[in-house]
């Protein structure tokens, strides 16, 4: 494993970070303990030394706490979760969010702390309005709180912005070969890295959609590059944000063992400034093919859920864009599949009623509802269709 030293703290960090937000799930919807354990045990066994959870990933901050608690790890991570600031509503609910995180991980300390999913400056204002310097101050005087930070899912002019509003040690910033000039972008990491900040990298594959959900032509451009180094489509893609210099890590969400050892096997080679321009054309080439199917930029991070309709929002996406990236028939066999059509109690993307509780929530911006009609036209269209949105308004 690689590591970079974090130039706020001088905290060694693995290049690879554990991102626990996509952990799999049991049958009720939890995360499932036993494969986070194997999970986080083979991460570290592999040198992984970073895990980020956060409080609004459900049940996610139990699960690393029994995971770290019972495998004896806690000292050996650098542990990072995220205050729910939208909920924080005066000075004392800072206290009860983060007292609930310290019990729910089984420590005493947070080393990296986080704003979660900053969407603007106003945000900022109103927490500083709420006393937020102050208490944050009190938590890294009583070494409660290691490092601040805040994860970004705001626009490109804001982000300096926040950047010289407050004396953060560390950002972390949506970052992959496909949102160079989305949200923060590469201005961004420069800015931060600038800046003296260490800058922590998620989505480097954007929910897998730049990995193994790759379109097949982009596939193809990969494949025929012929790399000895990159032997995958998500190779590649954690290789080009690691070949930035400016980015200290990335999380990336992995749901197995074998994912873990994929990505530490790849984090091994993948030094900043050593990819070859004929490999950085390559990505440029992909990149051009991935645009074309890259209908709705959903990365599958299910925030905007659950839909009071029952709607599968990601999963609707999912298949909208499968449809463009690998063929209309596989989107549509997608589609039923995430719209439970094969239960008898369907919910299409017509069972949607405009309300626009999902939209407020989601960091990539999307006008969801306007969206999802997008996708019932391609994916059920024609009195086919007609009779399955009958169907999924009953
Ligand atoms: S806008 Fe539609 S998809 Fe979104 S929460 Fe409301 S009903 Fe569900
Ligand atoms: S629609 Fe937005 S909030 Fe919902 S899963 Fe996709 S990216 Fe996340």
């Amino acid at each position: 494993m690689q590591y970079r030293i974090d130039p706020k703290t001088g905290a060694r960090i693995s290049a690879l970070g554990l991102g626990c937000m996509r952990f799999p799930r049991t049958p009720l919807g939890t995360p499932d303990a036993s494969a986070a354990r194997a999970i986080i045990s083979r991460a570290v066994e592999l040198g992984v030394n970073y895990l980020d959870t956060a409080y609004l990933y459900p049940g996610n901050e139990a699960c690393v706490g029994a995971a770290l608690e019972e495998l004896g790890l806690r000292e050996r991570v650098l542990l990072a979760t995220k205050l729910p600031h939208a909920s924080c509503r005066a000075p004392e609910d800072f206290d009860r969010f983060f007292q609930t995180q310290l019990k729910r991980l089984r420590t005493d300390r947070i080393d990296y702390y986080l704003l979660h999913n900053i969407t603007g400056f106003e945000q900022w204002e109103r927490l500083r309005a709420l006393g937020i310097e102050a208490w944050i101050a009190r938590q890294k005087a009583a070494g409660r709180v290691g490092a601040i930070g805040f994860s970004y899912h705001g626009s490109a002019d804001d982000f300096p912005r926040l950047l010289d509003a407050f004396a953060w040690d560390f950002c972390q910033i949506q970052y992959n070969y496909a949102n160079e000039t989305y949200q923060a972008g590469t201005a961004g990491l420069h800015a931060a890295s600038e800046r003296g900040l260490a800058v922590f990298v998620m989505e480097p594959l954007l929910g897998g959609r730049l990995a193994d959900k790759l379109p097949d032509a982009a596939r193809r451009v990969l494949d025929a590059a012929g790399s000895d180094r990159f032997a995958t489509p998500a190779a590649w893609g954690l290789s080009w944000v690691w070949n930035h210099p400016g980015v200290t890590m990335l999380l990336s969400g992995m749901a197995s063992p074998a994912m873990v050892e994929e990505n530490a096997a790849v984090a091994e080679g993948a030094l900043p400034g050593s990819m070859t321009p004929a490999e950085l054309d390559a990505i440029a080439h992909v990149l051009a093919v991935f645009e074309r199917s890259n209908r709705v930029p959903c990365t599958g991070c299910n925030y905007c859920m659950p839909c009071p309709k029952g709607v599968n929002i990601p999963g609707c996406f999912a298949a909208y864009n499968a449809s463009y990236a690998h063929g209309w028939f596989t989107g549509i066999s997608q589609y039923m599949t995430a719209s439970a059509i094969r239960t008898g109690s369907p919910k299409l993307a017509s069972a949607c009623v405009s309300c626009g509780a999902c939209a407020r929530k989601c960091p990539q911006h999307i006008d969801i509802p306007a969206r999802l009609v997008d996708a019932r036209r391609r994916l059920t269209p024609g009195p086919i269709g007609a009779v399955l949105d009958a169907l999924a308004r009953r």
